[in-house]
């Protein structure tokens, strides 16, 4: 499989290649030549595949021949270390449970991928050490340290905004040590994107090491979450059903992964994009325009993205045709007040603790079910662990969250961050280390 740029101005890469340079060379987003069919007795038998058979069966024609296939197993077998349980909400709607992965949520699926690819590209394509440099308001970061932990040849720097990240999320970034280091800068989440914006066009830095981004952006981050939709067909508690599934979304990264799922034949019947008041693109499914606008602060703040990046791959999938997006697309927007009414009632009818951000699927999913005659079961996602949102999740239920085994022993951690202010701090590090 070969990767072009969406904005056709970079040659054609390899699969490899795309996931080590991130974005081409032209600022664009890779994008597969093709996206391949699955046969229909795959889907039909999809019961009697183990997840990792069918995680392969997925992305091998991904990933083509340049990976071997016991590589590529192993590679998949190291990545989906952790279950994917379906907890029913009532008679027609369940939960899937993303967030069992060792930073409790979904994103440590795309992370543990990629970090195990690249290791692997590093291997092949030379012995030069490679740099990770990321930036993170939370939850990013903390998954890319863990999946990148003690992987040969690949050194990660992460950076994150002094103070504005939670206890949790700080110790998830600052305590492993070996080839994590966290960089806690004297400024906001944006200083930190500048920083690290700065770094990959600063052509003395770059001609001395090798850097990389790993943000949700990359294609093996990107693709790998297609497994969740596979899953949630697989387990869906009632196969009679038409299946629609609600997704979270804040870059677009994962519902965007489901749409290609369901070109690969995937019988997903609909689609549901639930977002917080960053609508920018349920907006465009109702004018038709997309007007990108300034992120806003919400109580889902993974979903703080006013210009999702993946957007533009949707567009992509469709030939950039509105009346396809919408026929197996929607998309609806919430309030913080909206957000908290909805963990109250799925507390309620079924004793579920939702996060903020799965309570914004349930509510999407919710008002798709009314708005339409035909019958469907509806999963939506939860994207992470009602514990990284304690403060929230707790107040607005009026209970106590059991901390997650996990979770106890990274908190007594020592945090081993380094301070910095400016980007000339940032680079005398890279330089140096
Ligand atoms: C990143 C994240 C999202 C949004 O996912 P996208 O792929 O960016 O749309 C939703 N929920 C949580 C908890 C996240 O961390």
């Amino acid at each position: 499989m070969k990767y072009h740029s969406l904005n056709y101005n970079s040659n054609k890469v390899s699969f490899l290649d795309a996931v080590r340079k991130g974005l081409a060379p032209d600022r664009g987003l890779y994008f597969p030549e093709n996206i391949p069919k699955l046969s229909e007795k795959f889907i039909q038998n999809i019961s009697s595949y183990s997840n990792h058979e069918i995680a392969f069966e997925v992305i091998h024609p991904f990933v083509g021949n340049e990976i071997s296939k016991n590589k590529l197993r192993e590679i998949i077998v190291d990545t989906l270390i952790f279950d994917f349980p379906i907890v029913p909400i009532n008679d027609k709607i369940a939960t899937l449970e993303l967030f069992h992965g060792p930073t409790l949520a979904f994103k440590d699926v795309g992370a543990r991928f990629m970090a195990r690819c690249l290791n692997y590209a590093n291997e092949i394509k030379s012995n030069k050490n490679l740099t990770i440099l990321v930036a993170t308001s939370g939850d990013t970061g903390g998954a890319v340290a863990d999946g990148f932990y003690k992987v040969e040849g690949i050194n990660v720097v992460i950076l994150y905004p002094k103070g504005k990240v939670s206890a949790i999320q700080e110790k998830q970034l600052t305590t492993l040590g070996e080839n994590i280091t966290a960089l806690e800068v004297d400024g906001t989440f944006d200083d930190c994107q500048d920083m690290v914006k700065s770094a990959f066009i600063d052509s003395e830095l770059i001609n001395e090491i090798e850097l990389t981004s790993a943000n949700s952006i990359n294609i093996a981050r990107w693709l790998s979450q297609m497994f969740y939709y596979f899953i949630a067909y697989k387990n869906r508690p009632n196969p009679e059903e038409k299946l629609v599934i609600s997704v979270p979304s804040g870059n677009f990264g994962n519902i965007c992964a489901g749409l290609v799922a369901q070109q690969m034949g995937l019988p997903i019947d609909h689609l549901i994009a639930s977002t917080n008041i960053n609508d920018t693109v349920p907006n465009y499914l109702n004018s038709g325009t997309y007007s990108p606008k300034k992120s806003k602060s919400t109580i889902s703040n993974a979903m703080d993205v006013g210009d999702p990046s993946n957007f533009i791959r949707i567009q992509k999938i469709f030939d950039n045709d509105l009346f396809k997006i919408k026929k197996v697309l929607s998309g609806y927007h919430y309030s913080d007040s909206q957000t908290k009414k909805a963990m109250k009632e799925i507390y309620k009818i079924s004793s579920y603790i939702p996060d903020p951000h799965g309570a914004i699927g349930y509510l999407g999913l919710k008002e798709f079910l009314k708005s339409t005659d035909e019958s469907y079961y509806g999963i939506f996602f939860e994207t992470a662990h009602p514990i990284k949102f304690a403060d929230i999740v707790e107040s607005t239920l009026k209970t106590t969250i059991e901390v997650p085994n996990r979770l106890k022993s990274i908190l007594e951690r020592t945090n081993n961050s380094i301070p910095i202010k400016t980007y000339q701090q940032l680079k005398s590090y890279l330089r140096e280390r």
